[in-house]
């Protein structure tokens, strides 16, 4: 009977992704075509307005997409320190086995006719640049940036910029968050963050070392312990796995349905599972708990603990404030950040409704009720901490993406205009999906239990077995083919975030607040 499921679900998968396949090749054609009929009559180049997006993930790119409609109007840079992006709900998978990578990693294309792409790490904001530190071997030229070379007696030819200064008249912060474990989330400045080659090798690695292992202990029972345990017993099932979870079920973040289930799952394959269990201390190759437990095994996995990459702000922040106690100083008049208050007490950079920056935000409310505000620094996807206190997931991190498009489009034109400098509208998050300020976004997540099981849950709706992992993999399919860019992609996500809205207004509105809090 599992053999028959598993049979079934690779051949829907297999022709899916053929359907999937023909569509894109059928839309590029009829793209070409057009395309080259408009090249005829080529549009007068206007005064556009700058806009330089930090991260290229989930929140980054869902902006950058929409943003690239308007390429009239706006002049679209990212910068991300990785010459890669990823479908990160599906690395895990990679763990073991590595060669799985190739359906969720991508090389960022450099010759992409939108946006212009810098690679490096975005070392300081001020008030209309922001200066980035350029990945080794990186020497593109944007348009309007200025560069300071490096001395030519450190080793270097004198051509290599040391800092790019790179200007902007809106910026889109999506630095998103990290993980403990350098294979979840390669360390900034490391060369698995910067290289696509070394991020596949990362997954060798990573295998050959849960390989080699005969016992694996997972630090925490939410998505990200849970899904790695999973994959790991699925596709080795000989191997020892133990999950230590804090709370007194796995995944509580989400409903009991998903949470029993899971926990299930894993006694049924032996999986061992520890709930109640508070940790002490832990290193590689152990743990230890309040309890005085001491447990070892060969590999130690640390599946808690998310934390922001707004370090570069709040680093800007410190210099001020440590300039400011200095009078001997000079203190920066360009730094945006001055206060303490632009980061909540985990080092989330606090944002309002529309995504601005809270801190240095001057608003005023015309007579008509449009707002006319003085910030062009937006903040979103994970490293946002947004007032509704929700998870730190993709698909709200892509949300966020399309808030802040519209509102850096509608304070573009009206700046561009000759009348209305002051006078437009600004979305707010998430009343532009609900259409009402009470209201939260729909609870949507899907949890995989190795290639064919996993649970899936819409609002207070949850469904378990293969069906929920077939629909995990054409999600992500889909979303690969979208993060490239992909029409077939942007066309089904518009059509699935549109349903998915309709229905969480609809019929079947979200849960009590409790599943929404932060990890
Ligand atoms: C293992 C795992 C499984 C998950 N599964 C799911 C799931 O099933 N469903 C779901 O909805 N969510 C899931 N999530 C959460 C989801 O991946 C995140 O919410 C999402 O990635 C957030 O996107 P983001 O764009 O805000 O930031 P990120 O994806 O973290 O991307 C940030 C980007 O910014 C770049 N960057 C950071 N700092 C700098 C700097 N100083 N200079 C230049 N570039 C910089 C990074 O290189 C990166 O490209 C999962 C997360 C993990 C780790």
């Amino acid at each position: 009977m599992q053999w028959l499921v598993c049979l079934g679900l690779s051949f829907i998968k297999s022709i899916l992704s053929l359907i999937f396949h023909v569509l894109q090749v059928f839309h590029d054609s009829i793209t070409t075509f057009f395309t080259n009929q408009r090249q005829r009559h080529p549009k007068t180049p206007k005064n556009k307005k700058k806009v330089v997006v930090i991260g290229g993930s989930f929140a980054g790119l869902s902006a950058i997409h929409k943003l690239n409609h308007y390429s009239d109007e706006l002049e679209v840079t990212l910068v991300d320190c990785r010459d890669w992006f990823e479908y990160i709900p599906g690395i895990l998978r990679a763990f073991v086995d590595a060669s799985y990578a190739s359906n969720i990693v991508r090389k960022r294309s450099t010759t992409t006719t939108t946006e212009s792409f810098v690679q490096g790490i975005a070392k300081q904001i001020e008030r209309n640049n922001i200066i980035v530190s350029p990945t080794i071997g990186y020497n593109g030229n944007i348009h309007g940036s200025r560069r300071r070379t490096k001395a030519k007696e450190n080793g270097s030819d004198g051509n290599e910029p040391e800092t790019i200064t790179l200007p902007y008249d809106y910026l889109v912060v999506a630095t998103g968050s990290k993980h403990k474990h350098p294979t979840i989330t390669p360390s900034i400045g490391s060369t698995t963050a910067e290289n696509y080659k070394d991020r596949l090798r990362a997954f060798e690695n990573e295998e050959q070392r849960i390989r080699s292992a005969k016992s694996i202990i997972i630090l925490g029972g939410g998505p990200v312990g849970v899904e790695l345990a999973a994959e790991i017993s699925c596709h080795f099932p000989s191997k020892a796995v133990t999950i230590i979870q804090r709370s007194d079920r796995l995944l509580p973040s989400f409903p009991n349905e998903t949470g029993i289930y899971v926990e299930q799952w894993f006694r049924q394959r032996n999986v061992c599972v520890l709930l109640n269990t508070t940790l002490s201390s832990h290193n590689e190759r152990q743990c230890i708990t309040t309890s005085g437990d001491v447990y070892t095994a060969d590999v130690v996995y640390v599946c808690f603990g998310m934390k922001p990459n707004s370090d570069f702000m709040v680093a800007n922040m410190n210099k001020t404030t440590a300039a400011t106690n200095d009078d001997t100083s000079n203190n920066s008049d360009n730094d945006i950040t001055q206060k303490n208050s632009i980061v909540d007490p985990n080092g989330f950079i606090l944002v309002k409704d529309t995504f601005e920056i809270k801190e240095n935000c001057t608003e005023e409310k015309n007579i008509d009720g449009t707002v006319t505000s003085a910030n062009s620094i937006f903040v979103v996807g994970d490293v946002a901490s947004h007032s509704s206190n929700e998870m730190k997931q993709a698909y709200y991190a892509e949300a966020h993406g399309h808030v802040v498009a519209k509102n850096i489009l509608a304070m573009a034109r009206a700046s561009s205009s000759t009348t209305n400098k002051n006078n437009f509208f600004l979305e707010s998050y998430p009343e532009i999906f609900t259409h009402d300020k009470s209201n939260e976004m729909p609870l949507v997540y899907t949890v995989s239990l190795g290639r064919y099981d996993g649970s899936l849950g819409f609002n207070g709706f949850v469904l378990n077995g293969p069906i929920a992992s077939l629909l995990k993999w054409i999600i992500e399919y889909t979303k690969v083919m979208q993060m490239e860019g992909k029409a077939v992609g942007e066309y089904i996500w518009w059509i699935g975030d549109t349903v998915t809205l309709w229905m969480s207004r609809n019929i079947l509105p979200p849960p009590s607040s409790t599943y929404q809090t932060k990890n």
